[in-house]
């Protein structure tokens, strides 16, 4: 973001008087943990915190020059040895004074420097906030700010990728050139508006012209922000089917082709029948759900509701069928009620026996038909392959410049602006009353880099981070 660029949300920026403090390290054990300070009064907090041998004070050191001593409690009760150093503002993280404590990484020597840092006269930090004031003393725009999210919380090797491009090009060519160009159409009709004696009308084929460009613009950066979605939250697969088709050793089949992911971390939630993986870059949870297509007792009724609500919530169904068997009942009427749901792969499974049935029953016979081997492993490739094509996921040259949805329905009212201008054109509306959807679709834009956004947005956007970032 330019220099001097400046947000309208003063409500936040009085906060900033305030020096904040966080534990940044993970809690738990660890080699080394780091309480951060950042604020006006950072080092003057940290000269009553840190004790430096031979009686130097802190304050006196220069700044990014790491020094050993010892953390102490305001009654000089010692805490930890530790090492520190700063940042001095603007030339920090968050632009402001900044002091991280490095101490030995134990919950209880953390929560003490922490407490005796709180004592000294820090306050708190909300989660993400470190984060927040680099955003609104303008070291970084709002789409960098996700980055930083993305990328702490990136999956696979190609979502952290792609989250440090967006965290070092901060929306890059593509949003900024359409931005551009959409500002050159408002101001060319603002100024005719504004002194119609001194310039000549403009050219509506021209203005249509414009318009179709920035849309172009616009409808390219929708079409790949579905992969940076993807990348960032991963997507969720159903795998369907009555009891014997062969769900879960399809599970096992694509686990083991691929390399399974986070699923150990502490922390991830575990289901039993759900894990996780790369495909091509993008995380993909699978979720095995057993009990549809019977009834009979109580906890198969409640594993059927289950599995609706996970069908429900699914990106993308695999609908399993047994193909070494004639069709039943259940298939069909699992296939019936699932085609009403929304997108779906239809898999012939247990392809290496004697083949029963060669194509998908009628109520999903236009979804695409993989037929695979659970066993053998046969058909698996086709079947990853259309997975990710279903899910709009193939890798492209691009690094998707969106990735969350806050910013996708930004840019996608950005263009319902344009193209209610461009309708307009079309219907000989005037000039004055279109050129208010041009200034709505910069606003639109304006609130992706958060150059437009309100307190409260900004709040919501931070409180996604974790604490000390
Ligand atoms: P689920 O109830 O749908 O999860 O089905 P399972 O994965 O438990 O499989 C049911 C039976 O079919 C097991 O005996 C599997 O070994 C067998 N099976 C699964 N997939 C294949 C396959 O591709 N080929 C063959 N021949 N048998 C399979």
């Amino acid at each position: 973001m330019p220099e001097g660029t400046s947000f309208a949300h003063g409500g936040v920026n009085t906060l900033r008087d305030k020096t904040i403090t966080a534990i940044s390290t993970p809690w738990g054990e660890g080699g080394i943990g780091i309480v951060r300070i950042s604020g006006p009064e950072a080092i003057s907090i940290a000269d009553r915190v840190i004790a430096l041998t031979r009686g130097r004070k802190f304050s006196a050191i220069q700044p990014r020059t790491v020094v050993h001593g010892m953390a102490a409690e305001m009654d000089g009760t010692n805490i930890d040895e530790i090492i520190a150093f700063s940042f001095r503002a603007p030339k920090s993280y968050t632009r402001e004074d900044l002091v991280e404590i490095q101490a030995h990484g134990g919950p209880v020597v953390l929560r003490r420097v922490l407490q005796a840092v709180l004592a000294a006269g820090a306050v708190l930090a909300e989660p993400g906030e470190f984060t927040q004031r680099a955003v609104l003393n303008g070291r970084l725009n709002l789409l960098q700010a996700e980055a930083v999210l993305d990328l702490i919380r990136a999956k696979t090797n190609a979502a952290a990728a792609a989250a440090l491009r967006r965290l070092a090009e901060g929306g890059g060519e593509q949003l900024l050139a359409v931005e551009a160009r959409l500002l050159g159409l408002s101001a060319e009709i603002e100024a005719w508006l504004d002194f119609p004696e001194d310039i000549s009308e403009p050219e509506i084929d021209s203005l249509a012209q414009k318009a179709r460009q920035i849309m172009g613009g616009l409808d390219l950066l929708l079409v790949e922000a579905r992969r940076g979605r993807l990348l960032t939250e991963g997507a969720m697969v159903a795998i369907v089917g009555r009891p014997n088709v062969g769900k879960s050793s399809l599970l096992n089949a694509l686990l083991g082709e691929e390399r399974a992911i986070v699923t150990d971390l502490p922390g991830t939630t575990r289901d039993a029948v759900a894990e996780e993986i790369s495909l091509d870059g993008l995380p993909i949870r699978f979720v095995d759900t057993a009990g549809l297509g019977q009834t009979e007792d109580r906890l198969e009724t409640l594993g059927m509701v289950r599995s609706r609500r996970e069908i429900a919530r699914a990106d993308l169904i695999l609908l399993v069928f047994d193909a070494s068997e004639p069709l039943t009942d259940s298939d069909r009427e699992i296939a019936t009620e699932l085609s009403k749901k929304g997108q779906g792969i239809a898999v012939l499974n247990k392809a290496d026996l004697p083949g029963q049935l060669v194509e998908a029953p009628e109520p999903v016979s236009s979804w695409p038909t993989v037929a695979v081997s659970a066993l053998t492993k046969h058909g698996l490739p086709a079947l990853t392959g259309a997975i990710l094509n279903a899910l709009g996921g193939q890798p492209a040259e691009a690094v998707p410049v969106l990735s969350h949805l806050r910013q996708i329905e930004a840019a996608a009212q950005a263009r319902a602006a344009v193209a209610a201008f461009a309708a307009g054109l079309g219907e000989g509306v005037a000039l004055d009353v279109l050129a208010e959807e041009l200034r709505a679709s910069l606003a639109s834009l304006a609130r992706i880099t958060g150059r437009e956004v309100g307190p409260d947005l900004l709040r919501e956007i931070f409180s996604r981070f974790c604490l000390g970032k």
